[in-house]
């Protein structure tokens, strides 16, 4: 039976990129996504496309669910059970920036709420339901003793860096960070280590219209490593947690940013 993987948010983006290298190491797929059907239907196909390249056999999902809604989060569960019955990885990438960037004198609470409820609340009680699911997995007499469920949470730069046009989304992804201290301290006793991952800026949809903006401050050194990181560069971390090439580390956070976060003089 093959390890299976939900990611939120995998239809576009940096998700799709994580659903392309996990589909290469031979993960079966639910790839959730909130309203681009088409897109999710592309990045299914693309999947198994990548694993036949690979020399696997995958089987890859489409789920339309709105991780920001209780019920959408549960039916999104219930799905991956019905499917696959088993929950090796969840990646809560899916997350969404201010539709206007807003200075933080003049910023509504619609953004702010927005923004909460689908970047932190959405992937809080997700894996609330996830882990719940693994422990139960874990304890089990039929899971193969291998199995060493996994949860990765997509954060970042913003949640240490303040960007005054976009509090909001600052304000969420802070938040967000708590998740996996949080959950890495209560699961450690049942084997499920958790991850942060904190991209830097990474060429996709969200940073399309600001694409100008950051062209010029790379080009000015904003990053050691002088390029826009990719979804690969995101999906290629999260490939080595998925094959626990990390098994003494839980509750990290593995920057993915070109050493964006680096202090230097
Ligand atoms: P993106 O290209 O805009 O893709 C967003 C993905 O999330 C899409 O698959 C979208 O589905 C899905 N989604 C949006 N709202 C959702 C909801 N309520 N429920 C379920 N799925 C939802 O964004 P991205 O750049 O790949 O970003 C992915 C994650 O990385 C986000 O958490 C973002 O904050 C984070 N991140 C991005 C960057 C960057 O530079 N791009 C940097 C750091 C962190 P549909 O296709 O159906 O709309």
């Amino acid at each position: 039976m093959h390890p299976a993987a939900i990611i939120t948010g995998a239809s576009r983006g940096i998700g799709r990129g994580i659903a392309l290298e996990l589909a290469a190491l031979g993960y079966d797929l639910i790839i959730n996504y909130a309203g681009n059907e088409t897109a999710a239907r592309a990045t299914a196909a693309d999947c198994l496309a990548r694993a036949k390249a690979a020399t696997r056999t995958i089987r890859a999902e489409t789920c339309q669910a709105d991780i920001s809604l209780a019920p959408d989060r549960q039916r999104l569960i219930e799905f991956a059970k019905d499917r696959f019955g088993r929950l090796d990885l969840l990646v809560n990438n899916a997350g969404v920036a201010p539709t206007v960037r807003a200075d933080i004198l003049e910023a509504g609470e619609e953004s702010f709420d927005r923004l909460i409820n689908i970047n932190v609340k959405g992937p809080y009680f997700l894996t609330q339901l996830a882990a719940r699911w693994m422990i139960d997995q874990v304890q089990s007499s039929q899971a193969p003793k291998a199995v060493r469920p996994k949860i990765v949470t997509i954060s970042s730069v913003s949640a240490y860096t303040a960007s005054t046009n976009r509090g909001d989304y600052c304000v969420a992804k802070a938040a967000l960070s708590m998740l996996t201290p949080l959950y890495a301290a209560r699961l450690a006793e049942h084997g499920i280590n958790v991850y942060e991952i904190r991209p830097g800026i990474i060429a996709t949809d969200m940073t399309g219209p600001v694409k100008a903006k950051y062209d010029d401050l790379i080009a000015n050194g904003l990053t050691p490593i002088q390029r826009w990181g990719t979804p690969e560069d995101v999906g290629k971390a999260v490939a080595a947690i998925a094959q626990d090439l990390l098994p003494f580390s839980t509750g990290e956070v593995i920057n993915v940013d070109g050493g964006f976060h680096l202090r230097r003089l």
